[in-house]
């Protein structure tokens, strides 16, 4: 029997590998929300999409076809540029961003990046051009390193450090016992929502992408986090075509275009001036988030 005891302690401890393997996968799955039906149409095209502007036209789209999320959107990212969209919570900001990753595809209209409508594309092809910085990070239980290679599994230490760097979590890593080699995740160290945060747009900077969807977390970071996430974003987006979900006024003051949503419908758009002179939905939301964090700011 005591010669089982090895090899059985051994499965033992594949089993748990596994389960926690499968886990980390569910949790992303569950997270990305992926839809089974997505399928790649037969000559699905490979392109380049680099200067890649995105157009919204006319799109419609229900999760279930009894009750419609988004109705008639049309809107544009010109390349390079950022447009942020704002509005109650439900008014479908987030699905704005799950159908440009083409979790689901749309029921009306279309969605095209340079002219290619997304459905025409391939998978693989889209996402790898696409970086997403969600409202919460999914970390693997493993070190910070893989956590932030992920988005460029071929990258070399020297360009994982680079994006360390650039997404400042770099002087964090190295304050950790093992650096680099930290385990964090559930089983390890857990990392704070900035930290996560920055995690993520670690990986997006190793991943390069030219489009960039940045979902921002629904639940206040600190001011100061805040503030410097939102400039590493700042540099990050500069020269992308970005798409901000925004839930804070004051993050996204400087787009090139905010959509103001409501109830699946843009209510309104334009720059932060011009919503503010139009004394309307967004103007009445600034008021208010300004009365609610009880200090004002310049305009
Ligand atoms: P928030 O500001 O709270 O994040 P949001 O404007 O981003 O909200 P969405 O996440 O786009 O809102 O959701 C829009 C609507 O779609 C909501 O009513 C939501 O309940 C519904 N919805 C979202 N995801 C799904 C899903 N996977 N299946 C069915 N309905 C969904």
């Amino acid at each position: 029997l005591l010669q089982l005891y090895g090899p059985l302690n051994f499965l033992g401890f594949v089993y748990r590998e596994i389960k926690n393997s499968l886990a980390d996968m569910e949790k992303m799955f569950g997270l990305m929300a992926r839809n089974a039906e997505i399928k790649d149409s037969d000559n699905a095209k490979t392109v380049n999409l680099d200067n890649a502007s995105v157009e919204f036209s006319n799109v419609d789209f229900a999760y279930d076809s009894n009750r419609p999320i988004l109705h008639g959107i049309s809107f544009q990212i010109p390349a390079g540029k950022t447009v942020a969209v704002v509005g109650s919570s439900g008014a479908g900001k987030s699905t704005l961003s799950r159908l440009l990753y083409r979790f689901y595809d749309v029921n009306q209209g279309a969605i095209r990046i340079n002219g290619h409508d997304v459905r025409e594309l391939a998978q693989s092809n889209l996402r790898a051009q696409i970086g997403i910085v969600p409202q919460d990070t999914v970390l693997f239980n493993d070190t910070i390193y893989y956590n932030i290679a992920y988005g460029k599994p071929s990258a070399s230490r020297e360009e994982v450090i680079e994006a360390a760097k650039s997404a400042h979590i770099y002087d964090f890593i190295m304050q950790l016992p093992d650096g680099f080699d930290t385990t964090v995740g559930e089983r390890g160290l857990k990392l704070s929502g900035g930290e996560k945060q920055r995690v993520a747009i670690a990986r997006t900077v190793l991943k390069n992408p030219p489009i960039l969807i940045f979902d921002e977390a629904t639940s206040a970071l600190d001011s100061q986090t805040e503030k410097a996430i939102q400039a590493e974003l700042k540099a990050i987006s500069a020269n992308r075509t970005t798409l901000v979900v925004a839930h804070r006024l004051s993050t996204i003051s400087d787009a090139d275009e905010i959509l103001v949503m409501q109830h699946g419908q843009i209510v309104e758009r334009g720059t932060h001036r011009q919503l503010l002179a139009a004394a309307g939905v967004y103007a009445q939301m600034w008021a208010l988030q300004l009365h609610d964090e009880g200090e004002p700011q310049a305009i």
